[in-house]
């Protein structure tokens, strides 16, 4: 079958409703390292400017996406056209999803966390909400960070210390099962979450549990392609002036501070996509992670037509009784953001040899084309209809938030 031809992004779907741009999908290819072989004919076309990526191949086909990032790209770019717009409307008070997508090897964690020299999308977003926080002097900021991982289908946390022994044993974690509940939709209990005042405690927070992370696999590589990460980043905010906009009074007539907005960003690391893919032979030696990336799967190529069709809330929510979000650990925690209460980013990563050509065998040709026909169909039926969260929690009265905003919120320097 050719490449998904039938599925390439339409143009027309985006904004019927005012939803334009809350759902981005774009490609990064990422450059080889092998040797050069000038000779061979490029398979692939890049024109960046119509975000399209063009398959030459056998299984040939066109690729249309939001961004399509070549070689040259640096991070600062990714981010800057994939997640910034993102990241800014979650600081407004909506929840956003970013997460990378791809075989092991084609750059998902040097997208996602980059390096020194080139920081990916979360240290950027970093930098971002700050500067965001300091831009807005009106609203006060509590900032709370979890950090968990999806392995064999299980949930560890990854700031509440070690996740195994010294001699490879399982730790003494208390299992993190997922509840639900209308306010928060689905999330992980119990979970450490810490408060952070400042860009750099954040980032430790954070190295803290990608080493946590690097402890807990002997074999770092392997565990790492194998298990999902999620950071997980909460911003509250409120008027900073009591009895301002949103001001209240209570019973006997005294301003209190208005009600709190909470909103979520995730940014998650993906399993390699090539466990996806695996036969099923090798996929019953306990690998559940394919559990996790094919159920992903699944409800990204369903999701479509039940969005399209549904008219109303309640028409939607029972469409997606039928999608198969509880058959993993990982669509069960994205439940809210696939099926429309999220902005949404992904970007997928692929590998392209230096002449232009596909770089390994074959099977990298087919994980290649699987990983773009993921990103197309993502691109074309995922529908995100995200609100703006309420002020409604401190208003509500939830005393514990409100505590945790005077004692936290952070101060602008
Ligand atoms: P993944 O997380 O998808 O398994 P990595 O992010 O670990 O892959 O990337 C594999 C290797 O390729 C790393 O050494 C990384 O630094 C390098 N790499 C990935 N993407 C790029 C890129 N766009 N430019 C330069 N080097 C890259
Ligand atoms: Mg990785």
């Amino acid at each position: 079958t050719a490449g998904d031809r039938s599925s390439m992004h339409k143009d027309g779907k985006d904004g019927k409703d005012g939803s334009k741009g809350n759902v981005v999908v774009s490609v990064r290819v990422r450059p080889d390292v092998g040797a050069k072989d000038s000779k061979q004919e490029a398979e692939w076309e890049i024109n960046n400017k119509r975000a399209l990526l063009a398959y030459k191949g056998r299984e040939g086909g066109e690729f249309y996406y939001d961004n399509v990032f070549d070689t040259q790209d640096n991070n600062a770019r990714v981010y800057d056209a994939a997640a910034k717009r993102l990241v800014r409307r979650v600081m407004e008070g909506y929840h956003g999803t970013v997460f990378a997508y791809g075989m092991t090897g084609t750059g998902k964690t040097f997208s996602m966390q980059g390096t020194a020299t080139n920081p990916g999308v979360i240290p950027l977003a970093i930098t971002d909400i700050f500067s965001y926080i300091r831009e807005t002097p009106h609203r006060e900021f509590l900032l709370r960070v979890s950090y968990l991982e999806i392995y064999n289908e299980k949930i560890h946390d990854l700031l509440a210390g070690p996740i195994t022994t010294m001699n490879g044993q399982p730790g003494a974690q208390e299992e993190i099962k997922l509840r639900e509940d209308s306010k928060r939709g689905v999330y992980a209990t119990p979970l450490k979450e810490e408060i952070v005042q400042s860009p750099t405690q954040l980032l430790r927070v954070i190295a803290r549990g990608d080493n946590a992370r690097r402890v807990a696999g002997t074999q770092f590589n392997a565990r790492s392609s194998r298990s999902h990460a999620v950071v997980q980043i909460v911003v509250e905010s409120r008027e900073r002036v009591p009895g301002g906009p949103n001001g209240l009074k209570d019973k006997r007539g005294a301003i209190t501070p208005g009600g709190v907005r909470v909103s979520t960003l995730s940014l998650i690391d993906l399993a390699g996509s090539e466990k996806a893919a695996e036969n099923k032979e090798r996929r019953t030696e306990g690998s559940h992670i394919n559990k996790s990336l094919l159920t992903l799967g699944t409800v990204v190529a369903r999701i479509s037509s039940d969005g399209d069709k549904a008219t109303s809330d309640k028409d939607k929510a029972s469409k997606d009784k039928h999608l198969p979000y509880r058959d993993s650990k990982l669509t069960r925690l994205l439940q809210g953001a696939l099926s429309g209460n999220s902005l949404v980013s992904i970007l997928c990563t692929v590998q392209i040899g230096s002449s232009g050509s596909i770089a390994a065998a074959s099977s990298h040709t087919v994980e290649t084309l699987n990983t773009l026909k993921f990103a197309s169909r993502a691109k074309n039926n995922i529908v995100s209809h995200a609100k703006k969260a309420d002020e409604s929690l401190g208003a509500g009265g939830d005393a514990g938030s409100r505590a945790l905003l005077d004692r936290y919120r952070i101060e602008i320097q």
